[in-house]
């Protein structure tokens, strides 16, 4: 009996996609081997990678002049990759601050380059009159969704410069137009497949150009001229990725995902906003379709909440405690018929504690 987890990451995965991977977990693919003990160079599991980057391009409709990199650290490692990579000693770069995620970013980038930041909100994106650009700025840089408050871009902001946009909780949740972004990275644990890799989607321009001081394994041409294997990766996260971006193909592509996405979250938000109970502070014109954040106007009832939401099943709904409140991570593997017995289980505790 599965749970429904709305943990924020590592979350939940696809249930067809564990079921199959269970099935040839001792004996994949007729070798008498898991897929977790075949050389990462060998044609079979060459293969496995191939298809896996073919099937996320297909999916992200991602253009050709666009390098689809298999990285290691997770997300944070790129936040030192990026000016690392694109830019040299005395640059500058313009940073969104729009929570924890892009102040982190921001923290790293600062060790390299000077950091402007544009504006400054957790629980907003605030008005384009107020952004403050710099004129020097080798990039912009975004987080695409903010995962502890739920902020998320719902407009790609203009500007003339490249755009950096860190999309770990979002990536794969709706269409987006990967040429508007010069660079578009992802840790795998939310929407992508289990914790151990990185996707970056650079733009094939920016790369060969990293500072010469930066280590082989953050310089984004080091993936490029080796296919991702300059040195063991992360490969039974590899071959699930690929699982999960067939799991997408399966079931319409992103556009069908979005469709759900965007009712998964209206209908969690529509709960919210009529309640005397729950109450949520994200700006409504920004709020995440992935992560929805809500407080108790009794903050006493905090405990009781999360004992008996486990309970009944609903796992990892205490938000993170930078933000405090709770959190419902919906991410794609998140079926509908999960959100909605949240739904009722939310309103049958108001009522319960009206
Ligand atoms: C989870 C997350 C990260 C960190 O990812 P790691 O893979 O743990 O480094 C970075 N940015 C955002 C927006 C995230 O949600």
């Amino acid at each position: 009996m599965r749970a429904f987890n709305f943990s924020a990451g590592p979350a939940m995965l696809p249930e067809s996609v564990m079921r199959k991977a269970h099935a040839e977990f001792l004996d994949w693919d007729h070798s008498g081997m898991s897929v977790m003990e075949v050389s990462h160079r060998s044609k079979e599991y060459m293969a496995v990678a191939h298809r896996m980057e073919a099937t996320l391009r297909e999916v992200m409709a991602i253009p050709d002049n666009y390098k689809v990199l298999f990285t290691h650290g997770g997300a944070s490692l790129q936040f030192s990759a990026i000016p690392l990579n694109l830019t040299q000693a005395g640059d500058s770069a313009d940073y969104f601050n729009t929570g924890v995620w892009s102040d982190k970013a921001m923290t790293e980038a600062k060790r390299y380059i000077q950091v402007n930041e544009v504006c400054k909100d957790e629980n907003s994106i605030p008005a384009e009159s107020t952004w403050q650009f710099s004129k020097d700025a080798k990039y912009v840089h975004i987080c695409q969704n903010e995962t502890i408050t739920g902020v998320e871009f719902q407009e790609v902001p203009k500007t003339d410069k490249i755009i950096v946009a860190d999309f770990s909780s979002t990536i794969l949740s709706r269409p987006i137009n990967v040429s508007d972004y010069g660079v578009i990275y992802a840790g795998a644990q939310k929407n992508i497949g289990p914790a151990g890799l990185c996707i970056v989607i650079v733009r094939e321009d920016l790369i060969g150009h990293a500072r010469p001081e930066t280590p082989k394994l953050l310089n984004w041409a080091t993936y490029n001229d080796n296919e991702s294997m300059f040195n063991t990766p992360a490969t039974f996260s590899w071959y699930l990725a690929g699982l999960v971006f067939e799991w997408i193909k399966e079931v319409g592509g992103v556009e069908a995902i979005g469709q759900i996405n965007q009712r998964k979250a209206q209908k969690l938000y529509d709960l919210i906003d009529a309640s005397n109970l729950y109450y949520n502070e994200v700006d409504p014109a920004v709020r995440s379709w992935m992560n929805v954040t809500f407080k108790f106007k009794n903050h006493d009832l905090e405990d009781a909440f999360l004992k008996e939401s486990k309970a009944a099943g609903f796992l990892s709904l205490k938000g993170h405690k930078a933000y405090g409140g709770m959190r419902a991570s919906i991410y794609n593997a998140m079926p509908e018929e999960g959100v909605d017995a949240l739904v009722e289980f939310l309103k049958a505790f108001e009522a319960k504690n009206a």
